[in-house]
This record gives structure tokens, C-alpha cells and sequence, in this order.
């Protein structure tokens, strides 16, 4: 048998008349930026996440990159985030002129770990330099949401932002206290002061090309971004700039695509849930597999632990047998050239370092079928067999 690491054709096809029919919408329409599709799609994801504004763009990058310059971070301040994500959250801290700081994560969720942040706070406090540090950007990862609760306490205290990078986590849910007796359950990119996602293709709610989102209720971050995405200039009055931007639109047509798709985000979700549960039923009594949390998770990937030592022979044993694994990420941020100069060295940051030796994400996606999941569980047990 042979497997696909993601097949989105799969999808294409269970949705292909739909989509065929939107396109030609917005063909026959011939207004190809912005415009009502945008619009009603934005409406439709502030009320799909609970959130009151929605503003799409042309990728998570610019996503994340806008929402930093929108909330004044600039040349000479600092960010805090993982060093266990895609290069493009620190990429986007680095493009504002401000510097990156990497809090390792916690050993079970792959996420930004809140007590590490809060000890690195209190020791900036200490040394007075917290006027630097303009927020905070924990990063969803896999489809996990990161310990939210504990990072907007902490996020509160110090009076800083909170980013929150929902690239991976679409549709993703947690439970939080919002009083002393209140709890709620929250969408992920809902919660922080700002939230970004990436509808990159490959993502569980992905365009046909390159898309992202910011959510806020903050109308003033939200005027913000309108400008920014749009050349500084309103919408309503283009050719009056009032501040320097980008040109970081969402087209119409991946809007008009994405409308189709997000009427399907819950079931997809569910699916790939399902099959993460079975997964782990499968994998839990595997010893030398360490298994992923299903809590607040909607599996963009489902990636064990496996010893480091075993961790590149189980890949090529898959590969051979027709099952290709993803490593993500096998350098962690901190140990990329690109930030050596911030003096970052091997050992910073232990945790992150030891997942980038003992990951493994296996196939996940809604169309994956029982059979090939049969598949990938028997052909790992036979290697732990052997
Ligand atoms: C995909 C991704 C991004 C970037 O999104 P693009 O739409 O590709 O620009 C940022 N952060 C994370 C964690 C991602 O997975």
C-alpha cells in the first residue's frame, strides 16, 4: 500500500461541485479583490470563532506580522515566543525590527510553557527591563491550544498583548475561567488581543493558494489592520494614505473557496479527532511511543515521541513499507543561522531541543481511510516487534 503524508484531492472531490460553482460566481462577478464574498466571509468566521471583527489576508505570515505593527511593535522592543514552531512566527517578530525571546515549551502539549514565561518575566522585572517586552505570542501547535488560561494571568499582571498564532488550530477549543464561578469554552485565535491563522493549503481549513485571518475585538487594532493590509489607505477612500502598509489582501475567489469549506471545518475537525483517538488507543500500550494529548487538540498533525535513537529508523522503516512521516521542526528557532546573532546557543532551551530529536507526525487527515490507518498501526508495531 501506499499512503500520502496529505491528500487533498481526496477533499476536492467530496466538495468539487461546490467549489466549481463559487469560482464561477466570482468569475461572472469579475470583482477580484475584496468585495461581498470577502466580506461575508469574514462575518461568517468572527461569528463562527466568537470574536467581533475578522479581517482576512493574503497568509498567516502577514497575519502575525500586521497584527504585531497594528498593536506598535517596533524596531528595538521584544516578543516572547516558542522556539518550537514554523519559522514564520519568529520571522514575523523579526520583521517589526523587534527581537524574538524563546521560553522553552512544556515536555507534553509541544506548547509554550506559562511557568517558564512567568519566571522570565519576574527576572526582567527585577533587572527593570520589561519596558522592551510588547507581548506575548504563544503558538497553537499541531492543534493544540496552548495553556491560555495561564497565559493571559500572566498576560493581565504585566499589562502585556497577547498574539496568539492559531495557524494550525482552526476551529480548535478550550475551556477557560472567565470568573470566579464562569467558565467558557473559547476558540483558539479568540481569546488573546489578537489571533492569526493561515489558510496556507495544507492547513485544516486551507485555500487554494495562499489566505489568512486576524481576529480582534479591538476596533482600534482592527481599524489598525485595515489600513495596514490596504497600503495605509481606507477601503473607502483609497488613494488617501494615512500611514505606510503592505498590499496583504485575501483574493475573492479563496474567499468565495473558503466559504465552502468552513461549512465543513467541524466535520473535518471531528474526523481527524476520531482518528487521532484511534490512533491512540492503538499506539498507547507501544512501548517506546509516546503518545499525544487529545485534550483542546484538533490534530493539524499528529506527531508522537519516539526515542532519539529509534526515532530516523522507525521513519525509513515506514517509508519503505509506503508510509511517509514529516519531522516538524528538526531545528528549533533558537538554533537556526538566521538567529545566531541574538547568542542563542545548543542547550538554551532543552525541551524543544529534545522534541526536535523525538519527533514523528504520522498521516492525518479526514479522508484518511480505516484501512490505511490499519495500516500505519501494523506497520509500526511489526517495527517495534522486530
Ligand atoms: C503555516 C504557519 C504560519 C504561516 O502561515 P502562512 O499562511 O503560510 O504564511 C505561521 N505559523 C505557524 C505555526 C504555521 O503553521
Amino acid at each position: 500500500m501506499k499512503i500520502k503524508f496529505l491528500d487533498l484531492n481526496r477533499q476536492y472531490k467530496t466538495i468539487k461541485k461546490e467549489i466549481e460553482k463559487a469560482i464561477h460566481r466570482v468569475l461572472d462577478v469579475g470583482n477580484f479583490i475584496g468585495g461581498s464574498e470577502v466580506e461575508s466571509f469574514e462575518k461568517e468566521v468572527a461569528g463562527f470563532c466568537g470574536s467581533r471583527y475578522a479581517l482576512s489576508l493574503n497568509s498567516g505570515t502577514d497575519a502575525l506580522y500586521l497584527s504585531l505593527k497594528a498593536l506598535g511593535v517596533k524596531s528595538g522592543d521584544e516578543v516572547i515566543t516558542t522556539p518550537f514552531t514554523f519559522f514564520a512566527t519568529a520571522e514575523a517578530i523579526a520583521n517589526t525590527g523587534a527581537r524574538p525571546i524563546f521560553i522553552d515549551i512544556e515536555k507534553d502539549s509541544f506548547n509554550i510553557d506559562p511557568q517558564k514565561i512567568a519566571e522570565k518575566l519576574a527576572q526582567l522585572k527585577k533587572l527593570n527591563k520589561l519596558k522592551k517586552l510588547k507581548a506575548i505570542l504563544p503558538v497553537h501547535l499541531f492543534g493544540q491550544v496552548a495553556n491560555m488560561g495561564a497565559i493571559m494571568k500572566i498576560a493581565k499582571k504585566y499589562k502585556i498583548k497577547v498574539v496568539e498564532d492559531a495557524a494550525q488550530s482552526f476551529g480548535a477549543k478550550i475551556r477557560l475561567q472567565v470568573s470566579s464561578s464562569r467558565f467558557q469554552e473559547k476558540r483558539a485565535g479568540a481569546i488573546g488581543n489578537v489571533g492569526c491563522f493561515s489558510f496556507f493549503p495544507s492547513k485544516n481549513l486551507g485555500a487554494y493558494g495562499d489566505g489568512g485571518m486576524v481576529l480582534t475585538n479591538d476596533q482600534n487594532i482592527a481599524a489598525t489592520i485595515n489600513l495596514l493590509k490596504n497600503h495605509g489607505s481606507s477601503i473607502n477612500d483609497k488613494y488617501k494614505n494615512l500611514i505606510i502598509g503592505t498590499n496583504s489582501r485575501l483574493d475573492t475567489i479563496q474567499a468565495a473557496i473558503l466559504k465552502i469549506k468552513l461549512k465543513h471545518i467541524n466535520e473535518w475537525n471531528g474526523k481527524r479527532i476520531k482518528i487521532a483517538q484511534y490512533y491512540n488507543k492503538h499506539l498507547q500500550g507501544v512501548i517506546g511511543i509516546t503518545t499525544p494529548s487529545i485534550d483542546n487538540n484538533i490534530f493539524h498533525q499528529y506527531t508522537i515521541r519516539v526515542s532519539s535513537e529509534l526515532r530516523d529508523k522507525l521513519a525509513s522503516f515506514l517509508s519503505k513499507k509506503g508510509i511517509p512521516t514529516m519531522i516538524y521542526y528538526f531545528l528549533p528557532l533558537h538554533l537556526q543561522p538566521v538567529f545566531k546573532y541574538f547568542g542563542n546557543k545548543v542547550g538554551d532551551f532543552p525541551e524543544s531541543e529534545r522534541a526536535a530529536r523525538e519527533v514523528l507526525s504520522l498521516p492525518i487527515y479526514p479522508e484518511l481511510t480505516k484501512v490505511e490507518q490499519d495500516f500505519i498501526l501494523k506497520k509500526i508495531k511489526d517495527f517495534y516487534e522486530k
